[in-house]
């Protein structure tokens, strides 16, 4: 798989101070902030700040570092917003994954029950 990021999407314009956010977290490598388009109660977006387009680019490419921070920042978000209830965690990758930001994002969705992970065809 060739992985070519976008520097011209959202969070990459987020990252660089371009657009605002409503930051939950941050850490050396991680961004926490709110979505704009909240789906639940609780609705956060955790990005790692390097270049990377989708879960799997992050998970082959990105430093020891910025696997644990972005970790340790999913841990922080679900501590600050106390999800004791339990949450839901969705990476929508690439085309069949319907990805609208090519930059990897891990959505963090809780505050209600959330009812079947999908629902329509298989
Ligand atoms: P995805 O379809 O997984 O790529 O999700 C992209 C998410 O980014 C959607 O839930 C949008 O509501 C959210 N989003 C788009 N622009 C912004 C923004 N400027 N600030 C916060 N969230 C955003």
């Amino acid at each position: 798989m060739k992985y070519v990021y976008d520097d011209q999407n959202i969070f990459a314009k987020i990252l660089r101070g371009e657009i605002p956010n409503q930051t939950v977290f941050e850490n050396a490598h991680t961004l926490a902030f709110r979505d704009i388009n909240a789906q639940a109660p609780v609705h956060i977006l955790v990005i790692p700040k390097g270049p990377y387009m989708s879960l799997d680019h992050f998970a082959r490419d990105a430093s020891d570092d910025e696997l644990v921070g972005f970790m340790k920042a999913v841990a922080e978000v679900c501590r600050l917003e106390g999800v004791d209830a339990g949450f839901r965690a969705v990476a929508n990758s690439r085309e069949d994954g319907v990805q609208d930001v090519p930059h990897y994002h891990l959505h963090i969705l809780a505050g209600r029950n959330l009812g079947p992970m999908l629902v329509g065809q298989t």
